[in-house]
C-alpha cells in the first residue's frame, strides 16, 4: 500500500498517519519530522532546513526531494509507505511520479483531511504550548496556511483528476477520523 496524506497545517495529518500506517504495516514517513530530527541533531541538512521552517516557508525542493528519494529507497519502504507532508508542491508531485515509476510502483490513494480553518488555528496554538515548536506562533501559523493554500491545495485537483483522491472529514475525535479514513480507503477497493 502506497499512500500520501494531505491537509492544511494542523489538520491532524501526523496523528492519522501513524494510525493508518500501523494498520497497513507500512512506515509513516513525515518530511516535517525528518527535518525536525535533523534540526535537533544539528546536521547540515537541519541547518539548511531550519531557516525556512522557522519562517513557515517551504524548504527548497532540491533539498526535500533527495531526502524523500533516499528515504523511500530504504528496506522498510519496499512494500509500501505513507508519505505525510510530501508532495507539497506541483513540482514535488512530478518528482514523486519519477521516483515511483523508477521503482516500477504506483500510488494507491491520496488522502486529504478537510477541516474548519478557525478550529485549526486554535489547535495549533494549543500544540505550540505543549510541543514548543518554533513554527507554531500565530504569525507563522498564518503564513503556513497561506502557503498551503497557494502551493499545496492545488494538488487536491491533481490527484482528483487521477482518480486517486480520498477526501475525509478531519473534524471530530482522533479515532473517529481514523475510522473514516480506513473506511474511505477500503471503499476505493484498494484497501
Ligand atoms: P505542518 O503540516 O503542521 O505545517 P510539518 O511538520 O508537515 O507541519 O512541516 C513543518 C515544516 O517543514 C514546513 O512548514 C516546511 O518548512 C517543512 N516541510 C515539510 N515538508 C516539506 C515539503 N514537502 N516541502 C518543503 N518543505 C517541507
Amino acid at each position: 500500500m502506497r499512500l500520501i496524506i494531505m491537509g492544511p497545517p494542523g489538520a491532524g495529518k501526523g496523528t492519522q498517519a501513524t494510525f493508518i500506517a500501523e494498520k497497513y504495516g507500512i512506515p509513516a514517513i513525515s518530511t516535517g519530522d525528518i527535518f525536525r530530527a535533523n534540526v535537533s541533531a544539528g546536521t547540515p541538512l537541519g541547518l539548511e532546513a531550519r531557516r525556512f521552517m522557522d519562517a513557515g516557508e517551504y524548504v527548497p525542493d532540491e533539498v526535500t526531494n533527495s531526502m524523500v528519494r533516499n528515504r523511500i529507497a530504504e528496506n522498510d519502504a519496499a512494500t509500501g509507505f505513507l508519505l505525510d507532508g510530501y508532495p507539497r508542491t506541483v513540482a514535488q508531485v512530478a518528482e514523486l511520479d519519477g521516483m515511483l515509476s523508477d521503482a516500477g510502483v504506483a500510488l494507491d490513494a491520496a488522502v486529504v483531511l478537510t477541516v474548519d480553518p478557525e478550529a485549526i488555528v486554535q489547535r495549533l496554538l494549543h500544540r505550540a504550548s505543549i510541543e514548543n515548536r518554533a513554527d507554531d506562533t500565530e504569525e507563522v501559523i498564518r503564513r503556513r496556511q497561506e502557503i498551503y493554500g497557494e502551493q499545496t491545495a492545488p494538488l487536491i485537483d491533481v490527484y482528483r483528476e487521477r482518480g486517486l483522491l480520498v477526501e475525509v472529514d478531519g473534524m471530530g475525535q482522533v479515532d473517529e477520523v481514523t475510522e473514516r479514513v480506513l473506511e474511505a480507503i477500503s471503499d476505493t477497493g484498494r484497501g
